[in-house]
Parts: structure tokens; C-alpha cells; sequence
């Protein structure tokens, strides 16, 4: 392998956490090439208004803070790649990444491929997607003025779909499994309260109806009674969480039961010495923009303080994190 053909830095996922890690390899002087996904941007994408992104006090939308998170690592020097990673081989340095047919080396990797959306497994879900069952009220949302939409959910995404849905649809039915729900005080009393919303609890999505390709109502069975009921709808919204986007690591990095991969303590690196993990395919506890940032800054500290401490490479050193200036 011919030594310019060996990056120091390649990053895998453009979210929150890549970005971020990108941006800190970048002022680095890593020149980072950031493999960004086909559907760069990452959950944000899918979000409406982020309020609690410090620094935006009037709030902002996600897909314009994540075009914000990208150039602004674009200006000290990071490259893109907008296409999914294929294959990587981590089994020895400089460490591989496919992209179909091409490959692409380096020193060290940071892994920041996120989480995505959970579906409920069933075949009707899948055949109607995109025909009126769908993942993303932001996206799809203005599709349902005057109608009646589903959500399945009792998480704060749940609430914050339904909410954002009664600006369109006239009626807004969550649908949860539980009587309790997991969705934060603040949250579910903000649905409580809009007029807008029905509740359904101890219920699960049996199937999806359609009539004519497109959702016409959803069957539900209460876990309770075993009755079964039918609801009229033109649309169900899924939000029932998210599973970390692993799939090409797990034979190759530590990762727990649920597929998040699994980094030192204090540290975002994993078992395999220059591959380093940062963002939501790392943490299944906050999940938020802020922290998946934070950690990706302390992926790239990490990423360089390694090659730094290796022969050879030489790239301006970051100054320790307090003593850089902003
Ligand atoms: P979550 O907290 O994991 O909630 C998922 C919900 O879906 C739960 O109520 C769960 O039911 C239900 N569920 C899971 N699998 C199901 C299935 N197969 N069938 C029916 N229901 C199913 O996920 P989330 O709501 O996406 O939130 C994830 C994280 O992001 C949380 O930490 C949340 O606070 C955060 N978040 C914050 C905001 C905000 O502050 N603006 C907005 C969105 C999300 P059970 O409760 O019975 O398990």
C-alpha cells in the first residue's frame, strides 16, 4: 500500500457526531475524509424545530443545523463522501473501508454511523410505506392536511410527532402498548393537552390496512382483552425508537446485546486499537444532537492524540482541549 495512499482519518456516518468529529480533525490538520451516508444529516434530517441546540436561541431546523455542522468542517478542510460504507476490515492497519468498489485506507477511524428508526415488523407495514405509513412527521406530515393519522408510540418521539401532526391532520390517535408511557412529563403533557390528539392504550398494531394501495385504516388488539378493533386512518406515523446502525462492525468491534458498540471507559475508543466510536451508535441512554457532538470532538482528540503518539505522522497537535482557543 503506498503511504500517500493512507489517510490519517476516515469517519464513517455524517451526523451530529461525525460532523463534529470532522470539524476537530480537520483544524488537526487529520484531513479527514467523512464518509456521510447516502442519507447524510442523519435523524436530524427527520426532525422539525431543534429548541435545545445551545446556541440557537430561537431554535432551528434540524436539516439546516446539520448543513450548518457540515460546512462548517468543509471550511478547515474535511472531504465527503455521499454513499453508504459497503465493507470495512479492521484486522489490521492502515485499517480498510469499501465503498462498493472502492477502497479507501487510514490510520485511524472513527466510527459515527448512528441509530435508525424501528418498524414494527409487520408485512403490511412494508408494503405500505410511503403509502401512507411512514417514520418521519417532518417529512411527510403536510401530505395528511384534514385527515386522520396514527401514531404508534409512547416515547418522546411519539409525542412530538403527534403534536407536530395536529398542525396538519384534524385528528392525531396514539396508539401505545402500555397504560404508563415513557415519554418525558413535559412532553406528554404538552399532547395531553391539544385537543387535536385521541389516546388508545394497551394496544398493539396488528396490521395495517389498505384499501386501494394506500393506508385506509390500522387493526388493533388490546393486550389486555384480546379484543380486536379497527381505527380509520389515513396515515400511521411509527415512533417507537431506534436500533444502532452496526450491522458492517459487529464481528469486528465489542458491542452490547442491542448492537450499540461498546468504547473504554472515559474514552471513545473501542477494542480495536485507531478505531474510535462516537454519537447515538454508542449511546443508547442520552441521544441527543449535543452529546453525539460532544462525543465526536472526543473521538477526534482521541484519533489524534493516537497518531500523534505514533512515528512518523506528523500533523499540527491540538492543543489540550481547555487551553484551545475558540
Ligand atoms: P423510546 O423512548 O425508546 O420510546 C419508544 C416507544 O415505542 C416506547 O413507548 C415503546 O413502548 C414503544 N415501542 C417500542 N417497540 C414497539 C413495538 N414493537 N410496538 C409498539 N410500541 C413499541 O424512543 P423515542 O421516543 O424515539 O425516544 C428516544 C430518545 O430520544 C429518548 O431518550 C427521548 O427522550 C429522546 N427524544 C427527545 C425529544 C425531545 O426532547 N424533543 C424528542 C424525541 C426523542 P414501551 O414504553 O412499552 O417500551
Amino acid at each position: 500500500m503506498p503511504e500517500n495512499d493512507v489517510r490519517d482519518l476516515i469517519i464513517i456516518g455524517g451526523g451530529p457526531a461525525g460532523y463534529t468529529a470532522a470539524l476537530y480533525a480537520a483544524r488537526a490538520n487529520l484531513s479527514p475524509l467523512v464518509i456521510e451516508g447516502i442519507t447524510f444529516g442523519g435523524q436530524l434530517m427527520i426532525t422539525s424545530d431543534v429548541e435545545n441546540y445551545p446556541g440557537y436561541p430561537e431554535g432551528i431546523l434540524g436539516p439546516e443545523m446539520m448543513q450548518d455542522f457540515r460546512r462548517q468542517a468543509e471550511r478547515f478542510g474535511a472531504e465527503y463522501i455521499t454513499d453508504d460504507v459497503t465493507a470495512v476490515d479492521f484486522s489490521e492497519r492502515p485499517f480498510r473501508v469499501e465503498v462498493d468498489d472502492d477502497a479507501y485506507y487510514a490510520r485511524a477511524v472513527i466510527v459515527a454511523t448512528g441509530a435508525s428508526a424501528r418498524q414494527l415488523g409487520l408485512d403490511s407495514e412494508r408494503t405500505l410505506q410511503g403509502r401512507g405509513v411512514s417514520y418521519c412527521a417532518v417529512c411527510d406530515a403536510a401530505f395528511f392536511r384534514n385527515k386522520n393519522v396514527i401514531v404508534v408510540g409512547g416515547g418522546d418521539s411519539a409525542m412530538e410527532e403527534a403534536v407536530f401532526l395536529t398542525r396538519f391532520a384534524d385528528r392525531v390517535t396514539i396508539v401505545h402498548r402500555r397504560e404508563d408511557f415513557r415519554a418525558s412529563p413535559i412532553m406528554l403533557d404538552r399532547a395531553r393537552a391539544n385537543p387535536k390528539i385521541d389516546w388508545v392504550t394497551n394496544a398493539l398494531v396488528e396490521e395495517v390496512v389498505g384499501e386501494e394501495g394506500k393506508v385506509s385504516a390500522v387493526r388493533l388488539r388490546d393486550v389486555n382483552t384480546d379484543e380486536v378493533t379497527e381505527i380509520e386512518a389515513d396515515g400511521v406515523f411509527v415512533a417507537i425508537g431506534h436500533d444502532p446502525n452496526t450491522r458492517l462492525f459487529l464481528d469486528q468491534l465489542d458491542h452490547d446485546e442491542a448492537g450499540y458498540l461498546e468504547t473504554q471507559a472515559g474514552s471513545t475508543a473501542t477494542n480495536i486499537k485507531g478505531v474510535f466510536a462516537a454519537g447515538d451508535v454508542v449511546d443508547h441512554t442520552y441521544r441527543q444532537a449535543v452529546t453525539a457532538a460532544g462525543s465526536g470532538a472526543m473521538s477526534a482528540l482521541d484519533a489524534e492524540r493516537l497518531l500523534s503518539s505514533e512515528e512518523g505522522h506528523e500533523h499540527k497537535a491540538l492543543a489540550a482541549p481547555r487551553a484551545e482557543a475558540v
